[in-house]
């Protein structure tokens, strides 16, 4: 299957627009998004991009991105 990375999103780029809720990781349809820990042991979630079909979902349902 083609899949286009260039949607791909960022869903932080600092520790503080992450709260580790998981929303993303449970909503995304394709399972792209796994929750890896930190050095202290919080959740971040990663994108594998080879999986994602950019459909958005994740940053929609952020709480951190929707306040
Ligand atoms: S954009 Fe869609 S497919 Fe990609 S990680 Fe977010 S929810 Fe999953
Ligand atoms: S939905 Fe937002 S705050 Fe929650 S884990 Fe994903 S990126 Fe972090």
């Amino acid at each position: 299957m083609q899949v286009d990375n260039k949607k791909t999103p960022t869903l932080y780029t600092k520790k503080e627009d992450c709260c580790g809720c998981y929303a993303c990781e449970n909503m995304c349809p394709v399972n792209a998004i796994k929750m890896e820990p930190d050095e202290t042991g919080f959740m971040y979630p990663l994108i594998n991009a080879d999986i994602c079909v950019g459909c958005g979902m994740c940053i929609k349902v952020c709480p951190i991105k929707n306040v």
